[in-house]
């Protein structure tokens, strides 16, 4: 369906050393040797009888799979996956992305405030909202400079935990260093397997988007390593695209960003863009934007990130855009 996509990245301070992607129609990809468990240093080959997804499948991931992830460290990390999808359920449920067994994922219980659900009907997507209780005008509206009518979609009620969350893109960053960085980050590594109130300083998360709705089936996942000599610059990078969603996150060095736990405060900051080509047809870009930052410092309980999807629809044209609404109180503060 299409030839490999390609990314690329606007930033002098970065080389990409390793990079994976999935997408329909290309083959699957198996990261790692079998043998030996990256995490936990597993060797018994009867401890590697489940195939470990590199990224959620929740996410759509039916490509992209690791040989060297040891089943009691799958188990685990499944903890991790699921808080990440809570942190954003609902544009997994918009963008229609095809999670486990092909379903896409629903969002709020349909007895509670509001729900979305997903549905195929007649071979076309269809988003449907319902809401209890709470007036039509909390959902509907106008907006009185364009015209535009105004639908929200509510994130849904579903809580996560943040720290858990980071963890799941802390795994995936790891999943992809090449065997020769493995010994850079022992201490993440140990730190994966810690409790979740045992919080490193700046858990933060950049979070940007592509275009919302009809969310592209590409997945892609790397890692930066800085090029140049300033040490203010994190020594490694990790950039994931989902669907619609870009997370990245510095992936804390052993001792290249200084003492560990690392003191750094420079937030990862990448622009990134999918290429993709599709078979006779001139290559599309996928731009996501600069990232906005989250903390996922945190060990509580949580409300979704993404507070409301938003689709603004021109009266006249027809025309619609959707925006996702972070919630505010995720937001990391403004570096002092
Ligand atoms: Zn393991």
């Amino acid at each position: 369906m299409s030839t490999p996509p390609e990314a690329t990245l606007e930033s002098p301070d970065y080389a990409i050393i390793a990079m994976v992607q999935g997408s329909i129609g290309e083959p699957a990809v198996a990261l790692g040797t079998k043998g030996r468990c990256r995490f936990c240093g597993q060797t018994e080959p009867r401890a590697f009888r489940n195939v470990a997804h590199t990224l959620p499948d929740a996410f759509g991931n039916k490509w992209v799979t690791s040989l060297d992830e040891c089943d009691a460290c799958n188990a685990s990390f499944g903890t991790f996956d699921d808080a990440l999808v809570k942190s954003m359920g609902a544009i997994l449920t918009v963008g229609g992305t095809q999670g486990k067994g092909n379903k896409v994922r629903q969002t709020g219980r349909s007895d509670g405030p509001a729900s979305i659900r997903h549905r195929i009907i007649d071979g076309k997507r269809s988003i449907s909202m319902r809401t209890n209780g709470t007036p039509f005008s909390d959902h509907f509206g106008v907006k009185p400079k364009t015209g535009e009518l105004v639908f929200r979609i509510p994130g849904g009620t579903e809580r996560f935990i943040p720290a858990r969350a980071y963890k799941a893109l802390v795994k995936m960053a790891v999943a992809l260093l090449p065997a020769d960085e493995l010994p850079n980050f022992t201490k993440i590594i140990a730190w994966l397997h810690s409790t979740d109130d045992d919080l490193l300083p700046h858990m933060i998360v950049g979070i940007s988007f592509s275009t919302i709705g009809n969310s592209p089936p590409l997945l892609a996942a790397a890692l930066l390593r800085r090029t140049s000599s300033n040490l203010d610059t994190p020594y490694m990078l990790f950039v994931t695209t989902m669907g619609s969603v870009c997370l990245q996150i510095v992936l804390k060095a052993d001792s290249q960003d200084g003492e560990w736990p690392s003191r750094l405060r420079t937030r990862p900051n990448i622009r990134w863009t999918n290429m993709l080509a599709p078979t006779g047809e001139e290559p599309l870009a996928l731009v996501y934007d600069y990232p906005v930052h989250l903390d996922w410092g945190r060990a509580g309980l949580e409300p979704p990130v993404i507070e409301a999807i938003v689709t603004a629809v021109h009266p006249q044209t027809g025309q619609g855009h959707m925006s996702a609404v972070l919630r505010k109180s995720a937001l990391a503060p403004s570096p002092s």
